[in-house]
């Protein structure tokens, strides 16, 4: 059997961040202002490193170019998707991602980014923006030029537990008050299309809007499907999304999971509880990687985790 692979966030600080990564995880965050914890990355900008084992200190990208084995010899140049969990003391500027045909066109063969959401906790009556109001393209840019965003604008009411999906040409924003799980392709490309007219260090923060105006769908269709849940004897599963990119599922475990890792990898993240994993101890907010031909995993203790693979 081969070994989990347990990595070390990457924090990173944001002009809308704040210090529940430290409350809820215990992570030791480097400012009041941390936004987002990438715990499973092996993008340039954030690449995970192995705590422990036998690849401790290498990074993930490391793992990617030279054990290729341990991902079931996936092809592709990079590590295909990414985890964040994050924090929005503010709320996030309103954007939009292309797809993999327009990011590889307009942004040097970049990656496009398909994401979906599962909320951890939020204030009550906070809320969220997928999506928008605009039947054509012409009613989005006047209503833009307007600046009706209320008008424009999808805003959702959330609650723990709630999902969304979000692929490229949806409008959306996180906003404050919210803590919440992101999968992601592995990419940065965003279009920012407004910034609530905010001044960050005295300057607004670039918009986007000609990409934006392009890559938009228009009108908006809801992308998230219906959630499928069923039980085990010891434990509840639920079967959040499926697309291209990614399958998202949680479960949440009340004693023993036997979890059959039969995928080039499985990504678990654990977002509440402690319990163990094949007898290593897992506490709430540690991400692993269970490798090609791990077989089955068991699972211990009252914890929920969320499993991500391609
Ligand atoms: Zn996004």
């Amino acid at each position: 059997m081969r070994e989990m692979i347990r990595l070390e966030p990457v924090f990173k600080q944001m002009v809308w961040g704040g210090n529940r990564l430290r409350d809820y995880f215990g992570y030791e965050i480097p400012g009041e202002d941390t936004g987002e914890a990438w715990v499973i990355s092996a993008h340039p900008q954030g690449d995970c490193r192995v705590s422990e084992g036998s690849f401790e200190g290498k990074s993930l990208s490391w793992l990617w170019e030279n054990h290729r084995e341990l991902f079931g010899n996936m092809e592709g140049e990079e590590f295909p998707l990414l985890v964040k969990f994050i924090d929005a003391r503010e709320d996030l500027s309103i954007q939009v991602h292309p797809d993999d045909a327009y990011a590889k066109s307009h942004e040097n063969g970049a990656r496009g980014k398909t994401e979906c959401w599962y909320i951890l906790d939020c204030e009550p009556g906070a809320d969220i923006i997928v999506g928008h109001r605009a039947e054509t393209k012409e009613e989005m840019k006047r209503l833009m030029e307007e600046n009706r965003w209320q008008d424009f604008l999808k805003v959702r009411p959330i609650h723990p537990g709630d999902f969304f999906q979000i692929p490229p040409g949806t409008v959306h924003a996180i906003r404050k008050g919210t803590l919440l799980i992101e999968i992601q392709q592995n990419s940065a490309v965003t279009y920012r299309m407004y910034d609530y007219g905010r001044m960050p260090g005295g300057k607004p923060r670039q918009l986007h809007l000609t990409q934006a105006l392009d890559v938009v769908r228009c009108p908006h269709k809801d992308s998230t499907g219906e959630r499928i849940t069923s039980h085990g004897a010891e434990y509840d599963k639920e079967f959040l999304v499926s697309c291209p990119f990614y399958t998202v599922e949680k479960y949440d475990i009340r004693g023993t999971l036997e979890l059959e890792q039969d995928q080039p990898f499985l990504m678990v993240s654990v977002i509440r509880g402690k319990g163990a994993i094949d007898g290593c101890p897992v506490n709430k907010g540690d991400c692993l990687i269970l490798p090609a031909g791990y077989g089955t995993a068991r699972l211990e203790g009252n914890l929920s985790v969320v499993t991500a693979h391609c």
